[in-house]
Order: structure tokens, then sequence, then C-alpha cells
């Protein structure tokens, strides 16, 4: 998506340890009329798919989550962080390591909102390790909704997460996907670029 590419060669920034920060227009401050074409992007791309919901983690998932599920007109589900031991029985639970804090937490999703027969689209603003989209897809699973696929924002094509995705079969789009970056000449190719 090229008006994605050009935002973050302009406004983004590259740190140390592979993260790339968008927090002026993706996940802190948020340009909703950018956001609105990222939704009209992921309908575009999963055009021919039947679904019902959208489901995201929190809580940078969930702005773009809500501009993707207006397109579709169908819900959005978030899966909640926590750290509580004694999580209750009727909720849904995986594991997520998070990239950019190291820790591993617990997500939830209430069975309320997920469940057989839904045909549900994961969506996340970054793809590193693949480590949240797992937790989410083994939530789908266990639920026993389909899987119809996963639409990422920015994937980090020189880490493990998109090659860990595409392996399982899963279908995922992403709209910039990241070959390289440098920090020291703020240096960001894209795939596909020339
Ligand atoms: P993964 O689970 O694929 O290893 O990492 C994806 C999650 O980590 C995303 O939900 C995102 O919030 C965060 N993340 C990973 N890499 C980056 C990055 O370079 N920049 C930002 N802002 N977040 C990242």
């Amino acid at each position: 998506m090229q008006l994605l590419k050009d935002r973050i060669r302009k406004d983004g920034k590259i740190k140390a340890g592979n993260v790339l920060k968008v927090d002026s227009f993706l996940n802190h401050q948020m340009d909703t009329d950018l956001f609105v074409e990222i939704g009209k992007e992921f309908k575009r791309r999963f055009a021919d798919c039947e679904i019902n919901k959208i489901l995201t983690i929190e809580a940078s998932g969930i702005g773009i989550a809500c501009v993707v599920a207006q397109q579709f007109h169908v819900p959005v589900v978030f899966a909640k962080k926590t750290q509580t031991k004694n999580i209750a029985g009727d909720v849904y639970t995986s594991k997520v390591e998070s990239y950019t804090h190291g820790r591993v937490y617990d997500i939830i999703v209430s069975k309320e909102f997920l469940g057989k027969g839904d045909k549900v689209l994961l969506i996340d603003d970054f793809l590193a390790n693949g480590k949240a989209l797992e937790g989410l897809a083994a939530v789908v699973e266990e639920s026993g909704a389909e899987l119809v696929g996963a639409g990422i924002v920015i994937e980090k094509g020189f880490q493990v997460g998109g090659d860990i995705i595409r392996s399982k079969g899963i279908r995922l789009e992403s709209l910039a996907i990241v070959d390289s970056m440098d920090e020291e000449t703020g240096t960001i190719v894209f795939r596909g670029d020339e």
C-alpha cells in the first residue's frame, strides 16, 4: 500500500532492537484518514472472503480493527491482556510473549463473543516473531470458529513471524513489508521496491 509506505518513510523512526516506531500516526497518535484507507485496503484484499467477526489484541490493534470492521459491517472483539492467575472458566485463553516488552502474558476472550460458526479475520498493527498472531489463532481454534485469515499493517519481513504464519497455511495479507531497516542511516527497504 503505497500511501502507507510513504508515511512510514516520512514519519517512521528506527529504534534499537529492530523496533520501528510509528507513534505519530499508527499506534499512539492515530491518523484517522490513513486508518480509513487501511480499512478499505483490507476490505479489498479479503473481498472474496466471508467474514463475520474481526479479532485483535489490545491495545494498538483496536483502532485498526475498528476501521476494518466498519468496511465489513461486522463487530470487533479484542483479546484482553491479563496477568491474573485465576482466570474464570468462561473465557478462551492463550499465552503470548510480547515482542516490545519481552514478557509473557495471558490473553483472554469471553466465550460469549466467539464460537463455532464464526468466520474470523485477525487484525494487528505489527508482525515481528508472530507470537501475537499465534496466540490469537490459538484462541480461534479453541473456540471452534473458522480462521479466515490475518491482516497486518506492517510486517517486518526480516523476522520470522511471516514465515511461521504462512507455513501454517494461514492466509496473511500485510499492507507494508519491511525487508530491511538501518538504524544509522534511517533507510527502510520495502518488499517489492526496486
Ligand atoms: P510478534 O508477536 O509478531 O512478535 O510482535 C507483534 C506485536 O509486537 C504487535 O502487536 C506490536 O504491538 C508489537 N511490535 C512488534 N514489533 C514492533 C515494532 O517494530 N514497532 C512497534 N511499534 N510495535 C511492534
